[in-house]
This record gives C-alpha cells, structure tokens and sequence, in this order.
C-alpha cells in the first residue's frame, strides 16, 4: 500500500535549527531578547497595533489572560462544550464557571442567539472559539458583549491569520491567545502568544508569568513561571517567516479538496471570513467511525476526530453542567472527520486523498 499520509505534520527547516544553535552557543536560554523580538514580529504579523505577550504554553496563555483580565472565583464564564479541553479548564482554573454553550452547526463556533440566553448577572465574559482556523461569530458576539456589559476574550489557538471583515482574530477581545503547539499553524515547540487589547491587561499578562515582578524581586502580584525560553522563541520566529506562506497553500488543499470531494459535507466559509484551516472538517452523518477506519486501514490516509467527546462530557469538566443537553455539540461530535489539508501534502497526496474519500463515501460506510 502507500505510504501513509499523516493528518499533521510539523515543519521543522534547517533556518529552525540554526536558529536554535545560534541561541545555544550565545549561552543565554532563557526568556530574553529571542522572546522580546518574537513578540514584536508576532503582533506586526498577525494583529498590527496590538501588544503580544509570549508563554510557555497556549493553554497557560488563557489562564493568565483570564486572570489579567479580572476573571476569578463567582464569576461564569460563557464557552463553547465543542472545542479542546484546554478552554473550559482555563476557566475552571481561574476558579470562575465555565458555562457551556451549543455551537451553530455551519461553523462549529459559538451560537450567537444560545450565549445571549445564557448571560446571567455572574457572566463576567464570553470567550469564542476559533475552531478549525474559522473565524467565530464575531459580529454578533462583539454586539451582544456591548449591549449586555460583559467582556469578549478569544481562544484563537487554531487560527493564526484568520480574519473577519478584514479584521484579524486576535483583534476583537481584550485578549486572545495563539497556540504555538507542533501541530498548530505554526510552533515553537511548545508556547502561546496572547495578544491584548491595552497595555495594561499586557503588564498584568506579564506580571503573571514571572512571579509578579516587572522589577526584581519586587513581586507584585502572586505569579507563575509560564516564561518562554529563548530557544522557543528562535523556532517560533523562522515559523513566522513561513506561516504566511503555509496558510496559502493550507487554503489552496482545501480549495482542491471542497471541489473534488462527494458524499461528505464540505465546510462552509462565512460571509466577510478568511478560514485558515487549521482543520479541514468535513461532515459524515452516517457511521463516521467506521469512515475514519475505512480511511486508514483501506486507504493509509490519516484523518482525526476533533473533537468526540465535548468538554461538558468529559470526566473532569461535568460537574459544571449536570444534565445539560447541546444538541448541535452533540451532532458534530459523532459527525465530524478532520482530512490532512497541511502544507506538506503533494498533488499526489491530495489525489488520494480525495479518491479515498469519495470511495468509502460512495461504499456508504
Ligand atoms: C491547542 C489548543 C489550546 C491549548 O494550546 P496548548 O498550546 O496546547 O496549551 C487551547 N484551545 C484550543 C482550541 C486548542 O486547539
């Protein structure tokens, strides 16, 4: 058979390992001037005008943009259940709610209509998800935080360039966070980006991801070590030099695949919105695992499940919703199939794909 395609795959150069070697050899590691002009370069990229703050992690990136931003203990939260687990703990770790909420079934984000029915005087926030690399509904969502008084924040883990009526995401909330995981659009190994409305919620970020100290060991605040390394920030910036081009062809394999694939649901593109395919997530309403399966063991083409079991299920984060019923979570869990649409894939690669896709779909798996 051939060769297996995998659903990711990192890229990772010769310009990411000088770069690397250049910051070993300097024998300063830690958080400094690799990290300092990493953050530059990320906020002139992705959302000019607004300050960015690097961490060692994205999920570390939402916790203490929560923080930054007030959330704390008696406070709800308002998140998608349809969405990696990291957004609903980042909550939970503030000691606030994660109040769950059904996504609307084109783009798999937040339901505008069912987070204005969950608004209650606790909801200090509403934090959207930008699933796949599809912008959320940022429109009504910016609106709705306005008219009701609570704060819009964004986990745009998955979406680095996506846009919005020219906006980019990163750009709506007080805060946003970008993932910087291996199989994200681009990495640094491991870290997170958060970008910030003001420069203040950006001191406060900063403050907690170094023990609370701006001068040392003068700690204002009680903080975390969620510093990134220097070495990090090396790889992260080669990437950034790359991503641009990544996202092109990311849009171009999906561009292939929406018009040669049949017998699944290809995703649909809002109106005004720039999707970046983190994902390319199709639909199969009949016997998704089994397609999955099909997909692998007939075909050697990878595909991944993101994600079955929505975060109000999941053993750590049910107790935050007894008996809550999301309907269009639920459908998406058992339907959704994530096909490889990442840089690395040749016309070859994208041929198979698509001939296997169409023939289990048309076997009726
Ligand atoms: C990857 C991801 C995170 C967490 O990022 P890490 O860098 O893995 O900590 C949070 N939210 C979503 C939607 C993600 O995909």
């Amino acid at each position: 058979m051939s060769e297996f395609i995998p659903p990711a795959k990192p890229i990772i150069g010769d310009d990411e390992r000088e770069a690397v070697d250049r910051v070993l050899r300097s024998g300063m590691v830690a958080q400094g001037p690799e990290v300092a002009a990493f953050e530059q370069e990320f906020s002139a990229f992705f959302v000019p005008g607004r300050p960015s703050v690097a961490v060692n992690s994205g999920t570390a990136g939402l916790h203490l943009g929560l923080l930054a931003a007030g959330v704390g203990p008696g406070d709800e939260v308002i998140v998608p259940s349809f969405t990696f687990a990291a957004t609903g703990n980042s909550v939970a770790l503030t000691g606030a709610t994660p109040v769950f909420v059904d996504i609307e079934p084109e783009t798999f984000t937040l339901d505008p209509q069912a987070v204005a029915a969950a608004i209650t005087p606790k909801t200090k926030g509403i934090l959207p998800v930008h699933l796949y690399g599809h912008p959320a509904r940022m429109r009504e969502l910016e609106q709705l935080t306005a008219e009701r008084g609570v704060a819009l924040y964004e986990d745009a883990a998955q979406a680095h360039g996506a846009s919005l009526d020219g906006r980019p995401v990163g750009s709506f909330g007080e805060f946003a966070m970008f993932s910087l995981y291996p199989t994200k659009n681009m990495t640094s190994g491991e870290g997170g980006m958060v970008t910030t409305a003001t420069d203040e919620i950006a001191r406060q970020v900063k403050l907690l991801r170094n023990q609370g100290m701006e001068r040392q060991y003068e700690n204002e605040v009680i903080g975390f070590n969620a510093r990134m390394t220097d070495i990090h920030a090396a790889i992260g910036r080669v990437q950034l030099t790359k991503v641009g081009t990544w996202t092109k062809i990311r849009q171009e394999n999906a561009a292939f695949l929406d018009a040669n694939l049949h017998g699944v649901v290809v995703p649909p593109v809002a109106d005004g919105a720039v999707h970046v395919y983190h994902q390319y997530t199709v639909r199969v309403p009949e016997d998704r695992d089994g397609f999955v399966a099909a997909l692998k063991n007939e075909h050697n083409v990878g595909a991944g499940v993101y994600y079955p079991i929505p975060n109000h299920r999941l053993p750590s984060l049910a107790h935050f919703a007894p008996g809550l019923d999301l309907p269009e979570t639920e459908r998406a869990a058992r339907e959704v199939v994530s096909l490889p649409v990442h840089p690395s894939l040749s016309q070859g690669d994208l041929d198979r794909i698509v001939a296997a896709v169409n023939t289990v779909a048309g076997a009726g798996a």
